[in-house]
């Protein structure tokens, strides 16, 4: 249960004063629908009001806090023309200028006659010393208050500034006491304040060194946060382990009919991954292993392979991908192989309803699928597995910790096996997957043709349609990626509805297009087209950026690539060069590209070693956004930056082991501490392993 001292930050936001449902919804979308996530909204600038001059002494341009005698107010002839006000000090004159004024407001808050004080940018207008629209205006006695520096947050559409810095602020005055949970020794070493103090400091930034990563209230928060992580991660993992695993041992006879079926040999570092994974499931430890191969790596294999060491022990085994597409794509190439091998097949997404549901959990239940293949639907509730022993997670990334967990309740003490195609560096690897064990496909199937890649402006898009022309010609197969608008759904499908309306009007009915608002079956009646028949060209979001597998494709155009992230385009790129056929690569970018945009394609052009290009998207982009936010489930930080934290993460990895030696089960007045640091970063689940949790 969360401590009682915590209920005040998990109070929803529209509990502040001055947050309605219309605001209490834009701030939910902007950091979350609780008091504690504004806690985690850090401002991006600030504001100095502390420069107080006479008038004379303003500088033009700069923001300042000025107390002034109210002159006149000089009503416009028209509405076009703004409202003005005439003050003055000592050495001079200043204009208050408002357009749009509403008189009433102005007069009171700016009596003729009296002194105030305003604060805001002040302006030359010819001799005229001006300030358009003061942010603030008080009275003498809130000089004091005014003259101070204010953090500036980041927006969106419809959230103002001030509005937000006050629910900050609401959020700021609901922060308790909390004790230490940071090794006492280390926060001292570092001249860190308690966790409290550096909070309400890294809200009230004095200048712009205290926004930087490095500034000692900004590190303790980062170092608090990844703390948490390390602790819940370490707690997770524990529980994991301590879960003695079944030893499984295959009699290889499946396994054998279905190498034999195969049209190529394994490659040895195919064969090198399975040994690693049989091992792992004869010993009684669980398996939690992790098979990292680039993109047409062949992981899906080793997955399948992996699988029927469970069907040989008698056991069942399930494959789950992140999305439909890929799901289906999975069951298109282990169907055919494990029927073969006379096994029964089951397929569970978020389409499949009604009988066809009924019947695929009556065969799980009863033993007689032995294999599932599907998505996050394999774990709902009421699905049951008659005797499952291993599970195999396809782009690991997109899941979250929590999905893992649900799994590994399914069976009793199920190995688990992760594939991802993403080459991730290891200090997001411990982040993400703790130590898991891992495998490496680092050699591709042999006979694959490099990928010639290319660059072209968008205004050249006539000679791309003409090649594609030419290769359709020779029966290729082409993918035409249209990519992500931001934020906007409705948007993406409009360019990719146009997009396939066009290149229709060139090749006809061979054009097929997918996107996200499609419908299941639609979707998979335009891939099963394009894979076997019926479609050439397919016009498509990044729905197929993951694993869609068509050998046949050789060409891969991608609109607006500048638009694309490192990680991005070479999945995409990845979808081509699967055969034995030449394929290229067209990147199409708009005109002008920035700096980062054209280094990618650069990047892009030079190499296809994933390895490579994840090292350079590193540098380009930073760690946290590496493997792309939008949607992936890794941890990102609200708080720590991987790149500028690297060296608070492995402390906090440290001090989290260290602890947990000491204090196994959180019940000392620290571990209390921690428990509390663990419901205030939401890891709640984490804290129920243990003992008493
Ligand atoms: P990924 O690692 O990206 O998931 P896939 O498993 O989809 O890669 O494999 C990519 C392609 O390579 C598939 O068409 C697959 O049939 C083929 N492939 C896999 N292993 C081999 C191999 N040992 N020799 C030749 N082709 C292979
Ligand atoms: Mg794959």
């Amino acid at each position: 249960m969360r401590p009682e001292i915590l209920f005040p930050l998990f109070k929803p936001v529209t509990a502040l004063k001055g947050v309605g449902p219309r605001i209490g919804t834009l701030i939910e979308k902007l950091t979350g629908a609780h008091l504690v996530n504004l806690l985690w909204h850090l401002p991006s600038g600030l504001i100095d009001r502390r420069h107080a001059p006479k008038i004379a002494d303003a500088h033009t341009g700069a923001v300042a806090t000025i107390t002034l005698r109210v002159m006149q107010h000089r009503k416009p002839p028209n509405k076009r023309l703004p409202y003005k006000v005439i003050c003055s000090d000592d050495t001079g004159e200043l204009t208050l200028v408002f357009f749009h004024a509403h008189e009433d407001y102005l007069t009171k808050t700016l009596p003729e006659g009296e002194v105030r004080v305003v604060s805001g940018r002040v302006e030359r207008f010819g001799a005229e010393i001006q300030m358009a629209h003061p942010d603030h205006i008080g009275t003498l006695d809130e000089l004091e208050k005014l003259k101070t520096v204010e953090p500036v947050y980041p927006l969106t559409t419809g959230l103002t500034q001030k509005v937000l810095g006050r629910a900050i602020e609401g959020a700021l005055e609901a922060v308790p006491d909390l004790d230490e949970w940071a090794d006492r020794e280390y926060v001292a070493r570092n001249g860190w304040q308690p966790w409290k103090a550096a909070l309400l400091e890294a809200h009230a930034p004095d200048s712009e060194a205290a926004l930087m990563p490095d500034a000692p209230a900004r590190q303790r928060l980062a170092y608090d946060e990844l703390f948490a992580n390390q602790v819940a991660l370490a707690l997770i993992r524990r529980h994991m382990r301590a879960q003695r695993g079944r030893p499984i041992q295959g009699t290889g006879a499946l396994r054998a009919r279905i190498a034999h079926a195969l049209p190529f040999e394994l490659t040895a570092a195919q064969k090198k991954a399975l040994e690693e994974i049989s091992a792992d499931l004869t010993s009684d430890k669980r398996m939690l292993r992790l098979l990292q191969g680039d993109v047409g790596s062949g992981k899906t294999v080793v997955a399948l392979m992996a699988m029927l060491i469970a069907v040989e022990a008698g056991a069942q085994a399930v494959l789950m991908a992140p999305t439909e597409i890929l799901a289906r794509q999975h069951l298109a190439t282990i169907e055919p192989l494990a029927k073969a091998a006379g096994l029964r097949i089951v397929v569970l997404t978020g389409r499949e309803r009604g009988k066809s549901r009924t019947g695929a959990l009556e065969a799980l239940a009863s033993g007689a699928a032995q294999i599932a293949v599907g998505t996050h639907a394999l774990f709902q509730d009421d699905v049951e597995y008659k005797n499952l022993a291993v599970a195999v997670i396809d782009e690991q990334h997109r899941f979250g910790v929590h999905q893992r967990l649900t799994l590994a309740s399914k069976g009793h003490a199920v190995d688990v096996l992760v594939m991802t195609a993403t080459p991730i560096p290891r200090t997001l690897m411990l982040t993400a997957y703790g130590d898991m064990d891992v495998s490496r496909l680092m050699e591709k199937p042999p006979g694959r043709q490099p990928v010639k890649t290319v660059t072209i402006p968008l205004n050249r898009l006539n000679e791309v349609t003409q090649a594609i022309g030419r290769a359709l010609n020779k029966g290729e197969k082409v993918y035409w990626v249209c990519p992500l608008v931001e934020e906007s759904d409705s948007l993406d499908v409009a360019a990719v509805e146009a997009r396939h309306a066009h290149l229709q009007q060139m090749f006809g009915e061979r054009v097929g297009v997918v996107h996200g608002r499609m419908k299941g079956a639609e979707k998979d009646k335009v891939m099963a087209a394009f894979a076997t028949g019926g479609v050439d060209i397919l016009v498509a979001t990044t729905v197929i950026e993951v694993g869609v597998d068509v050998p046949d494709a050789t060409v891969m155009v991608v609109e607006h690539a500048e638009r694309f992230g490192l990680a991005q385009l070479h999945q995409l790129r990845g979808r081509i060069g699967r055969g034995d056929k030449a394929s290229s690569c067209l990147l199409l970018y708009a005109q002008p590209l920035t700096e980062t945009a054209h280094k990618r394609l650069e990047v892009m052009r030079d190499t296809d070693d994933g390895f490579v290009i994840a090292e350079e998207d590193l540098k380009l982009r930073g760690a946290g956004e590496l493997l792309g936010t939008r949607q992936s489930g890794m941890p990102t930080f609200l708080l720590a930056d991987l790149q500028a934290h690297v060296e608070l993460f492995g402390a906090a990895r440290d001090d989290a082991s260290l602890l947990l030696e000491r204090d196994s089960e959180l019940e000392s007045p620290r571990g209390q501490a921690v428990r509390t640091l663990l419901y205030l970063f939401e890891r709640d689940a984490a804290v129920r392993y243990l003992r008493s949790g």
